[in-house]
């Protein structure tokens, strides 16, 4: 990875270097940092004469060989101090932020997701979420439909908070930036999806959409949920999250095996975010505060929690595990009680 003196190079530097990384077979890549911009070396990297070539030049700061398998992920990364943005929020700063919303938008009933987005927006969530198109286990569940996303444009013009969408294709992805979505989610069964990974990251480069990251399902080790990440931010966007959101197999009683003990791991290898998902987690809404509360235990930055303002009357995992406003708000207050000298004030 080659870091410049400057803040970013000027076009005829970035020219000279992606001709010495041309001999080599080798390409630069550009990646747009919140402070500066990091230039990652894509092809054979390990080439002792172009490390030298490129370190000599003037305006070149460092050139860091970093062993990992997620050189831009690492703390040691040039990215190391970049802030990742949702809407205007900065992530980590005033944290927990919180992402909140139902499972499964009706497209039958935009009412309400716009009440329960006003609710929400009251008992004090950051950013709100809600399923669009859905990734269902069962192939005769409801998939989705294109009217969800006009409902959810809705209610960020209605209440002015950022918005959470997952994205499983290309068709998705495309109507998703063209809409401006601030987050897009990657959701578990994508987590591994590198070609998916690669377009998004390619597509949603030098757009303010930020990416959340789930952890893949079958416990993904986290080496493999970074390595995951590093898709995103080496195609070209460093805005990403992780997601750890339980693993299967599950604990007995639990919908899954629940994961937030891993946060202080991925903060102390990476330097991005990680925003824990206790609803899938422990997939019941009995369980969720508790959940949240270990997750900001364990020092998460954020938190994605179903939520909707009459869950029984919801579709997806709505039902079972979405927690209304009134619990929200709660919830939020407890997170930031237990650590007051963490969070700000509520
Ligand atoms: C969701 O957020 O509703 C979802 C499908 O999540 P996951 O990918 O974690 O199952
Ligand atoms: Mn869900």
């Amino acid at each position: 990875m080659i870091i410049p003196k400057a803040d970013r190079l000027q076009p005829n530097e970035l020219k000279e270097i992606e001709e010495i990384a041309k001999d080599f077979d080798c390409s630069i890549l550009e990646i747009h940092g919140r402070n500066r911009c990091v230039y990652a070396i894509l092809g054979d990297e390990n080439h002792a004469v172009m490390f030298k070539r490129i370190a000599g030049l003037p305006y070149i700061g460092k050139v860091a060989m970093i062993e990992s398998s997620y050189k831009l992920m690492d703390r040691q990364s040039g990215l190391s101090d970049h802030v990742v943005r949702m809407g205007e929020t900065e992530v980590g700063m005033e944290a927990p932020f919180v992402i909140g919303g139902p499972c499964t938008i009706d497209p039958a009933n935009p009412s309400l997701y716009l009440e329960t987005a006003h609710a929400l927006k009251e008992a004090g969530v950051d950013a709100l979420r809600g399923g669009v198109w859905k990734p269902r286990t069962n192939p005769y569940s409801y998939q989705g439909d294109n009217k969800a996303l006009e409902i959810i444009l809705q209610a960020r013009e209605e209440t002015g908070l950022p918005i959470d969408v997952e994205v499983m294709d290309a068709e998705h992805l495309k109507l998703a930036l063209e809409a401006k979505v601030d987050v897009l989610q990657v959701g578990t069964r994508n987590a591994l999806n590198y070609s998916l990974l690669k377009q998004i990251g390619r597509e949603s480069a030098e757009t303010n959409s930020a990416v959340l990251l789930k952890r893949g399902r079958h416990m993904a080790s986290p080496g493999e949920f970074i390595a995951a990440a590093e898709y995103l931010v080496a195609a070209g966007n460093p805005d990403v999250m992780l997601c750890p959101r339980g693993t299967t197999p599950a604990l007995d009683g639990y919908r899954n095996h629940p994961d937030e003990s891993i946060t202080p791991l991925l903060k102390n290898r990476t330097w991005a975010p990680v925003v824990v998902d206790p609803s899938h987690s422990v997939g019941h809404s009995d369980y969720v505060l508790a959940c949240a509360l270990s997750a900001v235990a364990y020092g998460a930055d954020g938190l994605c929690i179903e939520s909707h303002v009459e869950p029984q009357r919801g579709i997806g995992d709505d039902p079972k595990q979405a927690i209304n406003p009134e619990k929200m708000r709660e919830l939020i207050k407890a997170c930031r009680a237990a650590f007051p000298n963490r969070y700000r004030p509520v």
